[in-house]
């Protein structure tokens, strides 16, 4: 009897799993990738160490129209099995703070290699510098159609194409147009997990300053969510582990046409009262030292004197016995909440992932099926699902894509 021909478009985190899954099943697997090889954004993951799941991912650490879609895939292909899967390619892995998940070696270029060595184990061909322009369902299957004019024909498809975000590592948004083409629907794409661009005087002063804080998201006199961790000021705006947390809903905000701010605590461990007495203990210590020079050795000097400014003081450098406990006050206020409105975000190439996608209304979430085109199955990133920052998107790419390929090897 012939093989089930399976053509996976996308050799991504999601594709290279749904190829697995699919040869380990008996099919004859081809990847079809448009860059010159396949998983070039899994060694841009986790900073060049793949933070590559974590074990608190559930449904609440997802978004889109319907983050409950993820339910199923994550329980058929769960956190333990993702990281089973991995040990047994040869991947030791450890858990790091707040559950993130890391290979031991640090290097996610070593994720890459044993995804890369078991697909050739298992005779799976890699068709590189193929970008695919259009799906064509056939009588007994499919014809796919590449920029190169080559047609490769196959009795099922599965679309692994990733979205917009990074589009230099490969995911250019092609995808999305061969779903459509089918006939599915999509929900309006937007970038997450992204740094956000900030309206502030003081940003070229404060450039490259980094603290441990908390960061608050709000929009009028609602915080929508907070976030602690390494927060970073930039000439745009602000970055960092926290900021990427809270993009997705500041970019949604932006959307609908509101106008986010974001708040920072530099001193996040302490309450005003303490931060007061600290300031007011450094200025009684030394009355004569300028106002400025009061916080060398507190804070990071490039702030300094833009947080004095900012606290509405003209004379930063007047004599700290000259402070009166007001003006202490206001430079609480600043340290405590210091609020800037938020402007817009920064483009696709700097975007770790994408929110929006294809509908996933028109996918069914125990095989990844497309509920339009029998045979043609859907997986990762170019779904409207994005996950938060911590190895959620790759644990949904690898959970997603190996149901993709083992229901499109079983349905044969
Ligand atoms: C810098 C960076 C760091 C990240 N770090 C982490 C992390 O540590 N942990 C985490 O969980 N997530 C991380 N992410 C997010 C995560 O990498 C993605 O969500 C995940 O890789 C998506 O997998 P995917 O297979 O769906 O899509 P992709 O990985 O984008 O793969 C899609 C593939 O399809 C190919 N392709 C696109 N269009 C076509 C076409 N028309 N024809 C043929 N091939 C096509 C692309 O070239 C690409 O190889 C990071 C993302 C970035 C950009």
């Amino acid at each position: 009897m012939d093989r089930n021909q399976i053509l996976v478009i996308g050799g991504g985190a999601a594709g290279l799993v749904a190829a697995i899954a699919a040869a380990r099943n008996g099919s004859e697997v081809k990847i079809i990738e448009r860059m010159n090889r396949v998983g070039k954004k899994i060694l841009a993951t986790g900073n060049g160490r793949c933070n590559l799941t974590n074990v608190y991912a559930n449904v609440d650490r997802y978004h889109g129209k319907n983050p409950w879609f993820i339910k199923d895939a994550l329980e058929q292909f769960s956190v333990e099995q993702t990281i089973d899967f991995f040990e047994e390619l040869g991947v030791a892995c450890k858990e790091e703070r707040d559950g993130k998940v890391y290979p031991y070696s640090d290097q996610a270029s070593s994720v890459l290699d044993v995804l890369r060595y078991e697909l050739e184990e298992l005779g799976v061909e890699e068709i590189c510098d193929a970008e695919v322009v259009r799906i064509q369902p056939t009588k007994k299957g499919f014809n796919v159609h590449t920029k190169n004019n080559e047609i490769i024909k196959g009795d099922k498809v599965i679309l692994t194409a990733g979205g917009r975000a990074a589009p230099n590592l490969g995911s250019n948004g092609s995808g999305y147009k061969l779903a459509l083409d089918l006939g599915h629907r999509m929900v309006e794409t937007f970038p997450a997990l992204v740094q956000l661009r900030l309206d502030s005087p003081h940003l070229k002063g404060i450039n490259g300053v980094k603290f441990q804080g908390k960061a608050a998201l709000g929009v009028r006199d609602k915080v929508l969510r907070e976030e602690m961790g390494e927060i970073l000021f930039t000439a745009y705006g602000i970055s960092g582990p926290p900021i990427f947390q809270l993009s997705r809903k500041a970019s949604e905000q932006l959307s609908e046409g509101n106008s986010p701010w974001i708040e920072v605590d530099i001193f996040p461990d302490a309450g005003d009262k303490e931060v007061f007495d600290l300031i007011r203990r450094r200025l009684d210590y030394r009355p004569n030292k300028p106002l400025d020079f009061s916080f060398v050795g507190l804070l990071n000097k490039r702030l300094i004197p833009a947080v004095i400014k900012e606290a509405d003081i003209a004379d930063m450098h007047k004599p700290c016995r000259e402070v009166m406990p007001k003006e202490i006050k206001s430079i609480v206020n600043i340290l405590k909440r210091w609020r800037f409105k938020i402007t817009g975000t920064q483009s696709w190439t700097e975007a770790q992932v994408t929110a929006g996608g294809i509908d996933v209304e028109d996918v069914n979430p125990v095989t990844m099926e497309s509920k339009l085109v029998p045979g043609f199955y859907l997986a990762g990133e170019i779904l409207d699902i994005d996950g938060d920052c911590g190895g959620y998107n790759l644990q949904w790419a690898w959970s997603s894509g190996y149901v993709a390929g083992y229901y499109a090897s079983i349905n044969y």
